[in-house]
C-alpha cells in the first residue's frame, strides 16, 4: 500500500501507526533516504492493502479506526483530501487493511506462470523482498531468485531441480509467504520470532530451478519447434511426461556439477532423455550455469536443495563436509522426522559441488514418500515436515 508524505512525517511514525517493523519499511523503500523525506513523496507500507469504505450516517474517523483496530492517524494519512469533521453519508474513503492471509495457494498444479504471478503479488504486498534474476532457462524463461532479510548469514533454498518434483516449488513458495506474513504481523512460527531471522539471515530462494521441465510435466510439450518435437522424441515418442526429471534438452540438471562428474557419467550411461543424463560436459546447461554463478556470487553459508521423494536428507560428499553438517542434519531430522543419510553412490549434484568447493554444509532434502510426481493430497503433510527444516535452516 502506498502513502504520501505529509509535513513532519517520518518512517518511524509510519512504523508506529501501522505496527510494522521500521526495518521492513526502510527495506520496502530502498530508493528513499529515510532521514530526509520529501512532502508528497510516495512511501510503500508493506503488509497492507487499501480498501474502499462507504461512509454511513454517524460515522467518524475515530469510530472507523476503532472498529478496524487502526490508528486514527493511519486513516488521516491515506485520506489526506478529506475533511475529517465533515464526513458525508455515501462518501468513499480509503481504509488500510492488514493482510493476514496467504496470497500463495500452494495446493495446486503449480507451473511457471503460477509462480511468476505469485511472486509479483508477493512483491507488491511485501516490497522489502527482492527478486533478482538468477539466469534463464533453455526456452528463455527467467529463473527468479527471492531475497529476504538483511542479516550476515547467507542461507539458500532451492526447488524443482527435477521437473517431476515440482511440488517442491509450491512448498517453498508457501513457506516464503508464511515467513512474510509472520514478519508484517509480528507473529511467531512454531514459537520462533521471524523478525529476528530477518535481521540475522539473508535468505536466498530459487523456487524453480527447472521451469521448462516443470511446465513440460504439467502442461505438455512447448508450443514451439524444435523443442516440441525433439522432447517427445527424447521421451520415446510418448507425450506422458510424468517420469521426466531433466531440462527441456534431456539433461539432468542435478548431474551437471563439477564434483566427480566423470564418475556420475560412468554410472549413468544414458543419452539425453527423461532422467540421469549428465550432459556433454559439466555445466553445459543454462539452468545449471545460473545456479553455479548465483552460488559463487552469493557466497552462501549453507544450501538446501529440495527434491522428492524418500523422507531422507543427504548431507555428506566424499568426507568433505564440515563437522557442523552432522549437527545441523540431526536437527533437520528431529524437526521433520526424516532420516539423515550421509552418502549414497551419486555424484555431480548441486549439493555435492557446494560441499566440495566450499567445505560448507550442503543438503539434499527428499520431501514426502511415494512415486513422483507426488500427489497434491500430500501437500499439507509435506509442508508441515518441510516447515521444520525451513526454520532450522535459518536458526541452526
Ligand atoms: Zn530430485
Amino acid at each position: 500500500m502506498d502513502v504520501f508524505v505529509r509535513r513532519g512525517d517520518s518512517l518511524w511514525q509510519y512504523s508506529q501507526i501501522f505496527n510494522i517493523g521500521l526495518q521492513l519499511i526502510i527495506d520496502s523503500n530502498r530508493d528513499i533516504e529515510p532521514g530526509s523525506l520529501v512532502i508528497g513523496q510516495r512511501v510503500r507500507i508493506p503488509g497492507y492493502v487499501s480498501t474502499d469504505y462507504v461512509i454511513r450516517r454517524g460515522d467518524t474517523l475515530w469510530g472507523i479506526a476503532q472498529r478496524r483496530n487502526l490508528a486514527v492517524d493511519a486513516l488521516s494519512l491515506v485520506n489526506q483530501n478529506i475533511n475529517p469533521n465533515r464526513l458525508r453519508e455515501g462518501q468513499v474513503i480509503k481504509v488500510p487493511q492488514k493482510i493476514t492471509w496467504r496470497l500463495v495457494q500452494g495446493r495446486q498444479e503449480y507451473d511457471y506462470s503460477t509462480m511468476m504471478n505469485d511472486l509479483s503479488r508477493l512483491e507488491r504486498v511485501y516490497p522489502f523482498i527482492r527478486l533478482p534474476s538468477a539466469g534463464n532457462s533453455v526456452l528463455g524463461r527467467r529463473i527468479p531468485e527471492v531475497l529476504v532479510g538483511n542479516g550476515a548469514k547467507r542461507v539458500h533454498y532451492n526447488g524443482s531441480f527435477h521437473a517431476n518434483e515440482w511440488i517442491t516449488t509450491p512448498v517453498i513458495m508457501t513457506f516464503l509467504n508464511d515467513y512474510l506474513l509472520a514478519l508484517t504481523n509480528r507473529n511467531p512460527i512454531r514459537g520462533l520470532s521471524m523478525q529476528r531471522y530477518y535481521g540475522e539471515a539473508l535468505l536466498s530462494v530459487v523456487p524453480m530451478v527447472n521451469p521448462d521441465g516443470v511446465n513440460l510435466v504439467l502442461n505438455g510439450p512447448p508450443p514451439d519447434e524444435p523443442y516440441r518435437s525433439s522432447v517427445v522424441e527424447l521421451n520415446g515418442g510418448s507425450t506422458d511426461f510424468t517420469g521426466w526429471k531433466a531440462n527441456i534438452r534431456g539433461v539432468d540438471l542435478n548431474d551437471q556439477f563439477p564434483a566427480r562428474w566423470e564418475l556420475e557419467k560412468e554410472r549413468n550411461q544414458v543419452g539425453p532423455g527423461p532422467r540421469d543424463y549428465v550432459g556433454e560436459r559439466p555445466l553445459s546447461e543454462p539452468e545449471a550455469i545460473a545456479m553455479a554463478e548465483l552460488t559463487r556470487r552469493r557466497d552462501f553459508a549453507r544450501v538446501l536443495a529440495f527434491h522428492t521423494q524418500g523422507e531422507v536428507i543427504y548431507w555428506g560428499f566424499e568426507n568433505q563436509e564440515p563437522p557442523e553438517s552432522e549437527r545441523i542434519v540431526q536437527e533437520f531430522g528431529r524437526v521433520s522426522g526424516y532420516q539423515p543419510v550421509k552418502t549414497i553412490e551419486s555424484y555431480a549434484g548441486y549439493k555435492d559441488w557446494f560441499i566440495q568447493d566450499w567445505r560448507r554444509p550442503g543438503f539434499t532434502v527428499e520431501l514426502g514418500f511415494g512415486i513422483n510426481p507426488l500427489p497434491l493430497s500430500q501437500f499439507d503433510e509435506i509442508y508441515e515436515e518441510a516447515l521444520g527444516i525451513f526454520l532450522a535452516g535459518l536458526y541452526m
